[in-house]
């Protein structure tokens, strides 16, 4: 049985390396590595391959073969997922197929405000490729550096510009795709009225690669910015975010495009563990929220606009003090803290981590109750919370005690998770609310979704993939 298995097996790689050539085809285990396991190291898996496909036609003969001989694909882009949804399980032969050779953009119509661009472009390429247009692309995340926006649209992503842009399926016109059989799609429309049938692209978004390989999309482009403007303001007390949100919404005209909760933990974190991090108050508090504005003149109303809002909260007793970025350098050194947050926390350590969602009002609330319910389940440890409250979105870890043992620390993620995610469901949230399913949060799935809707996205994947072969064993 091995014997014919393993001819079998020669047979397929023997087909994929005809299809894709030397570039697309790559069985060196140093140059698969990085390939297997995921950004968080939760997941070692194995492939016997790694296909670098260069264009939509090679994804389609790829996955046709792989098809044809009944063999999982996985698709990766930059591979900074942080649910184990891109990287292959163990032993079962899955083959990883990285969009990374796609990455050319096709095409940038500044008067239709629109970018096509091939999936394996990296997040950061296209905002500067917009740039360059004079055009806003405004998805904008602490990976961008290295995620692909195959990748970005395949996990619906959010990041720091949600509250005013949108999460990244707003962001989108049209897609290409190649379907679990090798079909290919071609949806790239660029309209922004549409309304033919079933909005089949919103299948794809957010499916994290389990109903088809994105390989292009038609993506929204935004006047860009000429001024923005950049506060980190310490907070009266935690539910001082909601109140500072409402005011700044209606004293910038509704251009905040950003509204971060950063606690005083996080400032900590990062001024022990990064390198030139400054405090950006002489005084410590225990809450801050860093926002910015972004205005389309750059006739100094942005700034003034940021000033009034903070004068005006400052009065009210809502903000107790706060720092204006007098230069991009100083905007960069206060962003620094909340998008190298992640890094100092990988730094400082293991910790339990969750990413929730809330209604917006609600995030305060839920912050102290779920505080009461762990620190009451592992007492001395330290809750550190934060993220983009502007959109009820909270990064929700758990920090063992110092000293304490951290496998035994560990051991209670399952539990702390449960209490985490109960109490985010009783205040009509959501356990996952922009990092996704992959293989993390499967069981979750099952529990906080009810019955109706996982039948309902069964039948989906039924319909599209009926030999489960797109990514298996992700999401459902
Ligand atoms: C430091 C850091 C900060 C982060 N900040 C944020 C944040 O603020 N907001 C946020 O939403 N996420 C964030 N993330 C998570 C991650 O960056 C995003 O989920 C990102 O969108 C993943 O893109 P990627 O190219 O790395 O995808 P991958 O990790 O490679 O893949 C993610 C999923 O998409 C699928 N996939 C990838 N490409 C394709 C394709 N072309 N077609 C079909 N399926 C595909 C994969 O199979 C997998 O299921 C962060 C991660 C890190 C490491």
């Amino acid at each position: 049985v091995n014997d014919i298995a393993n001819t079998i097996a020669a047979g397929l790689l023997a087909r994929l390396r005809a299809a894709l050539g030397p570039k697309g085809f790559v069985d060196d285990a140093g140059a698969m590595a990085p390939h297997l396991k995921d950004w968080r190291g939760l997941y070692q898996g194995t492939a016997p391959v790694l296909l670098l496909p260069g264009s939509t036609d090679e994804v389609a003969a790829a996955v046709r073969i792989c098809a044809e001989a009944g063999v999982g694909v996985v698709p990766q882009g930059g591979n900074t997922g942080l649910v184990g949804a891109a990287v292959p399980r163990a032993g079962r032969g899955e083959v990883v197929l990285n969009l990374k050779r796609m990455n050319s953009v096709r095409l940038i119509d500044a008067a239709d405000y629109t970018m096509t661009a091939e999936a394996g472009c990296v997040l950061a390429d296209l905002q500067k490729a917009a740039a360059d247009a004079d055009r806003l692309f405004p998805l904008s995340l602490g990976a961008e550096g290295s995620c692909q926006i195959g990748g970005n649209l395949s996990t619906n992503a959010g990041g720091i510009n949600v509250l005013r842009y949108g999460n990244a399926r707003e962001l989108v016109l049209g897609l290409e795709v190649v379907l679990p059989d090798g079909q290919v799609w071609n949806g790239l429309r660029r309209l922004r009225k549409d309304n033919t049938g079933y909005g089949l692209k919103h299948l794809f978004i957010g499916a994290e690669g389990t109903l088809g390989i994105i390989t292009a999309a038609v993506l929204r482009l935004f006047p860009l910015p000429r001024e923005t403007a950049t506060a980190f303001a310490a907070l009266r007390d935690l539910d001082a975010a909601i109140e500072l949100l409402s005011i700044v919404r209606a004293g910038s005209g509704d251009a905040v495009s950003s509204f971060e909760l950063v606690p005083r933990m996080a400032v900590d974190l990062c001024l022990r563990h990064l390198p030139g991090i400054a405090d950006p108050l002489a005084r410590r508090h225990s809450w801050y929220a860093l926002i910015e504005f972004a205005g389309t003149a750059a006739d100094g109303r942005t700034a003034a606009a940021l000033e009034a809002s903070l004068a005006e909260a400052m009065e009210r007793g809502v903000v107790a003090d706060a720092a204006i970025a007098q230069s991009q350098d100083q905007a960069r050194k206060i962003w620094r803290i909340r998008e190298e947050l992640p890094e100092a926390q990988v730094r400082a350590g293991a910790n339990i981590k969750h990413d929730v969602s809330v209604p917006v009002s609600k995030v305060p609330a839920f912050i102290k109750r779920a505080d009461a319910a762990l620190l009451s389940l592992v007492p001395g440890a330290e809750t550190l919370a934060f993220g983009h409250i502007g959109d009820g979105n909270v990064h929700y870890n758990l920090c063992p005690p110092p000293g304490a043992d951290l496998v035994a620390f560990m051991a209670k993620t399952e539990a702390v998770g449960k209490i985490v995610f109960d109490i985010a469901a009783e205040m009509d949230g959501s356990f996952s609310a922009e990092h996704g399913i992959g293989q993390l949060r499967r069981q979750a799935l099952l529990k906080y979704r009810s019955p109706l809707e996982v039948e309902m996205m069964r039948s989906l994947k039924r319909a599209l993939d009926p030999k489960g072969l797109m990514n298996p064993g992700k999401v459902l």
